[in-house]
Protein backbone atom coordinates (compact mmCIF):
# COMPACT_ATOMS: atom_id res chain seq x y z
CA UNK A 1 0.00 0.00 0.00
CA UNK A 2 0.87 3.62 -0.52
CA UNK A 3 0.53 5.86 2.31
CA UNK A 4 0.50 9.96 1.66
CA UNK A 5 0.04 11.96 4.44
CA UNK A 6 -0.25 15.80 4.22
CA UNK A 7 2.06 16.47 1.35
CA UNK A 8 3.01 19.67 0.68
CA UNK A 9 5.09 21.36 -2.14
CA UNK A 10 5.66 24.81 -3.77
CA UNK A 11 7.76 26.52 -6.22
CA UNK A 12 8.75 29.61 -4.58
CA UNK A 13 5.64 30.98 -3.64
CA UNK A 14 3.66 29.42 -5.96
CA UNK A 15 1.95 26.51 -3.85
CA UNK A 16 1.12 23.47 -5.75
CA UNK A 17 -0.12 20.91 -3.08
CA UNK A 18 -1.47 22.08 -0.03
CA UNK A 19 -1.85 18.85 1.90
CA UNK A 20 -2.57 15.70 -0.50
CA UNK A 21 -3.88 12.63 1.88
CA UNK A 22 -3.83 9.05 -0.40
CA UNK A 23 -4.46 5.79 0.77
CA UNK A 24 -3.29 3.44 -2.20
CA UNK A 25 -3.88 -0.09 -1.84
CA UNK A 26 -1.42 -2.76 -3.14
CA UNK A 27 -2.57 -3.86 -6.30
CA UNK A 28 -4.95 -1.13 -7.17
CA UNK A 29 -5.33 1.04 -10.51
CA UNK A 30 -5.91 4.54 -9.86
CA UNK A 31 -6.32 7.42 -11.69
CA UNK A 32 -5.53 11.13 -11.26
CA UNK A 33 -7.20 13.69 -13.51
CA UNK A 34 -7.01 17.74 -13.10
CA UNK A 35 -6.98 21.00 -14.51
CA UNK A 36 -3.65 21.36 -16.46
CA UNK A 37 -0.95 22.66 -13.92
CA UNK A 38 -3.27 21.75 -10.83
CA UNK A 39 0.19 19.48 -9.57
CA UNK A 40 -0.80 15.87 -11.30
CA UNK A 41 3.14 15.52 -12.50
CA UNK A 42 4.37 17.37 -9.32
CA UNK A 43 2.81 14.54 -7.56
CA UNK A 44 3.58 11.67 -9.46
CA UNK A 45 7.56 12.77 -9.08
CA UNK A 46 7.35 13.19 -5.60
CA UNK A 47 6.12 9.93 -5.18
CA UNK A 48 8.90 8.42 -7.86
CA UNK A 49 11.43 10.22 -5.33
CA UNK A 50 12.40 12.42 -8.37
CA UNK A 51 11.49 15.98 -6.06
CA UNK A 52 12.35 16.41 -2.84
CA UNK A 53 8.85 16.63 -0.31
CA UNK A 54 8.54 20.14 1.36
CA UNK A 55 6.26 18.57 3.95
CA UNK A 56 4.35 15.39 4.69
CA UNK A 57 5.30 11.82 4.30
CA UNK A 58 5.06 9.60 1.36
CA UNK A 59 5.57 5.63 2.35
CA UNK A 60 4.93 2.12 1.06
CA UNK A 61 3.81 0.28 4.31
CA UNK A 62 5.40 -2.52 6.36
CA UNK A 63 7.72 -3.85 3.58
CA UNK A 64 10.35 -0.62 2.63
CA UNK A 65 9.92 0.07 -0.96
CA UNK A 66 13.24 0.56 -2.96
CA UNK A 67 13.28 3.34 -5.63
CA UNK A 68 13.60 0.65 -8.13
CA UNK A 69 10.49 -0.66 -6.84
CA UNK A 70 8.81 2.15 -8.47
CA UNK A 71 9.02 3.10 -12.61
CA UNK A 72 7.62 6.54 -14.54
CA UNK A 73 6.60 6.14 -17.78
CA UNK A 74 6.42 9.63 -19.30
CA UNK A 75 4.06 10.97 -22.63
CA UNK A 76 7.66 10.93 -24.35
CA UNK A 77 9.22 7.62 -24.56
CA UNK A 78 12.98 8.96 -23.69
CA UNK A 79 14.20 6.37 -25.58
CA UNK A 80 18.36 6.25 -25.36
CA UNK A 81 19.10 7.11 -29.85
CA UNK A 82 22.70 5.23 -29.68
CA UNK A 83 21.32 1.96 -28.26
CA UNK A 84 19.22 -0.49 -29.97
CA UNK A 85 15.63 -1.48 -28.92
CA UNK A 86 16.63 -4.39 -26.37
CA UNK A 87 19.67 -2.31 -25.06
CA UNK A 88 16.84 0.40 -24.39
CA UNK A 89 15.04 -2.11 -22.51
CA UNK A 90 17.76 -3.02 -19.98
CA UNK A 91 17.91 -0.08 -19.18
CA UNK A 92 15.24 -0.77 -16.57
CA UNK A 93 17.14 -2.94 -14.76
CA UNK A 94 19.63 -0.12 -13.20
CA UNK A 95 22.48 -2.46 -11.41
CA UNK A 96 20.93 -5.65 -12.78
CA UNK A 97 21.79 -4.38 -15.81
CA UNK A 98 25.00 -6.57 -16.29
CA UNK A 99 23.71 -9.51 -14.78
CA UNK A 100 23.88 -13.14 -16.88
CA UNK A 101 19.86 -12.91 -17.39
CA UNK A 102 19.70 -9.49 -18.00
CA UNK A 103 19.08 -9.68 -22.26
CA UNK A 104 16.82 -12.75 -21.20
CA UNK A 105 14.81 -10.55 -18.86
CA UNK A 106 14.89 -7.48 -21.55
CA UNK A 107 13.16 -10.04 -24.21
CA UNK A 108 10.43 -11.40 -22.16
CA UNK A 109 9.82 -8.12 -21.48
CA UNK A 110 9.45 -6.93 -25.11
CA UNK A 111 7.48 -10.44 -25.83
CA UNK A 112 4.87 -8.45 -23.17
CA UNK A 113 4.83 -5.84 -24.95
CA UNK A 114 4.43 -7.72 -28.71
CA UNK A 115 7.47 -5.94 -29.64
CA UNK A 116 10.57 -8.41 -29.73
CA UNK A 117 10.85 -8.97 -32.82
CA UNK A 118 12.18 -5.12 -32.93
CA UNK A 119 14.91 -5.94 -30.88
CA UNK A 120 17.50 -5.64 -32.67
CA UNK A 121 16.18 -2.06 -34.43
CA UNK A 122 17.30 1.11 -33.70
CA UNK A 123 14.80 3.53 -31.76
CA UNK A 124 14.66 5.73 -34.91
CA UNK A 125 12.96 3.47 -37.22
CA UNK A 126 9.95 2.96 -34.55
CA UNK A 127 6.64 4.44 -35.15
CA UNK A 128 5.04 6.67 -31.79
CA UNK A 129 3.14 4.07 -30.30
CA UNK A 130 6.10 1.11 -31.08
CA UNK A 131 8.16 3.66 -28.91
CA UNK A 132 6.24 3.93 -26.18
CA UNK A 133 5.82 0.19 -26.08
CA UNK A 134 9.72 -0.14 -25.98
CA UNK A 135 9.26 2.46 -22.56
CA UNK A 136 6.80 0.35 -21.04
CA UNK A 137 9.38 -2.59 -21.63
CA UNK A 138 11.61 -0.85 -19.81
CA UNK A 139 9.74 0.11 -16.92
CA UNK A 140 8.08 -3.12 -16.65
CA UNK A 141 11.84 -5.43 -16.99
CA UNK A 142 12.27 -4.67 -13.05
CA UNK A 143 8.85 -5.96 -12.14
CA UNK A 144 8.33 -2.57 -9.94
CA UNK A 145 5.52 -2.93 -7.45
CA UNK A 146 4.08 0.60 -8.20
CA UNK A 147 3.85 1.85 -11.70
CA UNK A 148 3.27 5.69 -12.10
CA UNK A 149 2.33 6.96 -15.91
CA UNK A 150 2.48 10.65 -16.69
CA UNK A 151 -0.46 11.11 -19.62
CA UNK A 152 1.72 8.09 -21.26
CA UNK A 153 -0.49 7.86 -24.63
CA UNK A 154 -0.94 12.00 -24.98
CA UNK A 155 0.77 12.33 -28.03
CA UNK A 156 -0.60 8.75 -30.05
CA UNK A 157 -3.58 9.16 -32.39
CA UNK A 158 -6.60 7.85 -31.41
CA UNK A 159 -6.24 3.93 -32.52
CA UNK A 160 -2.88 3.39 -31.15
CA UNK A 161 -4.46 4.81 -28.48
CA UNK A 162 -6.71 2.61 -27.43
CA UNK A 163 -4.64 -0.35 -28.52
CA UNK A 164 -2.26 1.13 -25.85
CA UNK A 165 -4.82 1.00 -23.05
CA UNK A 166 -5.57 -2.51 -23.69
CA UNK A 167 -2.19 -3.41 -23.34
CA UNK A 168 -1.65 -1.15 -20.28
CA UNK A 169 -4.72 -2.95 -18.65
CA UNK A 170 -3.87 -6.60 -19.38
CA UNK A 171 -0.09 -6.04 -18.21
CA UNK A 172 -1.53 -4.64 -15.32
CA UNK A 173 -3.76 -7.63 -14.44
CA UNK A 174 -1.20 -10.18 -15.36
CA UNK A 175 1.39 -8.22 -12.97
CA UNK A 176 -0.56 -6.90 -10.75
CA UNK A 177 1.69 -3.63 -9.60
CA UNK A 178 0.08 -0.58 -7.94
CA UNK A 179 -0.92 1.59 -11.29
CA UNK A 180 -0.62 5.27 -10.88
CA UNK A 181 -2.31 7.30 -14.35
CA UNK A 182 -2.44 10.80 -14.51
CA UNK A 183 -4.25 11.63 -17.81
CA UNK A 184 -6.50 14.44 -19.07
CA UNK A 185 -9.21 11.99 -20.33
CA UNK A 186 -11.88 10.97 -18.46
CA UNK A 187 -13.07 8.27 -20.31
CA UNK A 188 -9.86 6.98 -20.59
CA UNK A 189 -9.60 7.51 -16.62
CA UNK A 190 -13.13 5.72 -16.25
CA UNK A 191 -12.43 2.97 -18.24
CA UNK A 192 -9.22 1.46 -17.41
CA UNK A 193 -8.80 2.62 -13.56
CA UNK A 194 -10.40 1.32 -10.15
CA UNK A 195 -10.46 4.86 -8.62
CA UNK A 196 -10.37 8.30 -9.72
CA UNK A 197 -8.84 11.20 -8.15
CA UNK A 198 -9.59 15.04 -8.66
CA UNK A 199 -7.12 17.06 -7.97
CA UNK A 200 -7.83 20.45 -7.33
CA UNK A 201 -7.05 23.71 -5.68
CA UNK A 202 -3.74 21.61 -4.00
CA UNK A 203 -5.90 18.58 -2.39
CA UNK A 204 -7.75 15.76 -3.40
CA UNK A 205 -11.19 17.01 -4.41
CA UNK A 206 -13.12 14.28 -5.43
CA UNK A 207 -12.33 10.45 -4.73
CA UNK A 208 -14.45 8.04 -6.98
CA UNK A 209 -14.43 4.16 -7.06
CA UNK A 210 -15.37 2.81 -10.55
CA UNK A 211 -17.33 -0.41 -9.38
CA UNK A 212 -17.05 -2.30 -12.48
CA UNK A 213 -16.49 -5.79 -13.14
CA UNK A 214 -13.57 -6.33 -15.43
CA UNK A 215 -13.43 -7.13 -18.57
CA UNK A 216 -15.34 -3.75 -19.10
CA UNK A 217 -17.89 -3.19 -21.23
CA UNK A 218 -16.91 -0.56 -22.98
CA UNK A 219 -19.29 2.67 -23.53
CA UNK A 220 -21.52 1.47 -21.20
CA UNK A 221 -23.88 3.66 -19.41
CA UNK A 222 -22.76 3.17 -16.12
CA UNK A 223 -19.21 4.44 -17.45
CA UNK A 224 -21.08 7.57 -19.40
CA UNK A 225 -22.52 8.66 -16.52
CA UNK A 226 -19.48 8.58 -13.72
CA UNK A 227 -17.49 10.39 -16.62
CA UNK A 228 -20.26 13.18 -16.57
CA UNK A 229 -20.19 13.76 -13.18
CA UNK A 230 -16.02 13.21 -13.11
CA UNK A 231 -15.94 15.94 -15.83
CA UNK A 232 -18.60 18.32 -14.11
CA UNK A 233 -15.79 18.53 -11.43
CA UNK A 234 -13.29 19.22 -13.29
CA UNK A 235 -15.00 22.14 -15.48
P1 LIG B 1 -0.49 19.45 -17.01
O1 LIG B 1 -1.85 18.81 -17.00
O2 LIG B 1 -0.46 20.66 -17.87
O3 LIG B 1 0.61 18.49 -17.30
P2 LIG B 1 0.12 19.29 -14.16
O4 LIG B 1 -1.11 19.09 -13.36
O5 LIG B 1 0.96 18.09 -14.45
O6 LIG B 1 -0.26 20.05 -15.52
P3 LIG B 1 2.51 20.29 -12.90
O7 LIG B 1 3.43 20.08 -14.02
O8 LIG B 1 2.60 19.39 -11.74
O9 LIG B 1 1.00 20.38 -13.39
O10 LIG B 1 2.75 21.79 -12.41
C1 LIG B 1 2.04 22.33 -11.30
C2 LIG B 1 2.52 23.76 -11.04
O11 LIG B 1 3.87 23.72 -10.57
C3 LIG B 1 2.56 24.65 -12.26
O12 LIG B 1 2.17 25.95 -11.86
C4 LIG B 1 4.00 24.63 -12.69
O13 LIG B 1 4.35 25.84 -13.32
C5 LIG B 1 4.73 24.48 -11.38
N1 LIG B 1 6.00 23.74 -11.51
C6 LIG B 1 6.14 22.44 -11.81
N2 LIG B 1 7.44 22.07 -11.81
C7 LIG B 1 8.13 23.18 -11.51
C8 LIG B 1 9.53 23.47 -11.36
N3 LIG B 1 10.47 22.51 -11.48
N4 LIG B 1 9.88 24.72 -11.04
C9 LIG B 1 8.94 25.69 -10.87
N5 LIG B 1 7.63 25.49 -11.00
C10 LIG B 1 7.22 24.26 -11.32
MG1 LIG C 1 1.66 17.22 -16.16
Amino acid sequence: PLSIRGLRKSFGDNEVLRGIDLHIPAGQFVAIVGKSGCGKSTLLRLIAGLEKIDAGSISFGDAAIQPEDIRVMFQEPRLLPWARVLSNVEVGLGRDRSSGDAHARAEKALTEVGLVDKRDQWPSVLSGGQKQRVALARALVSRPRVLAFDEPLGALDALTRISMQRLLERVWRDQGFTAILVTHDVAEAVALADRVLVIDEGRVAHDVMVNVARPRERGSAELASLEGSILSHLL
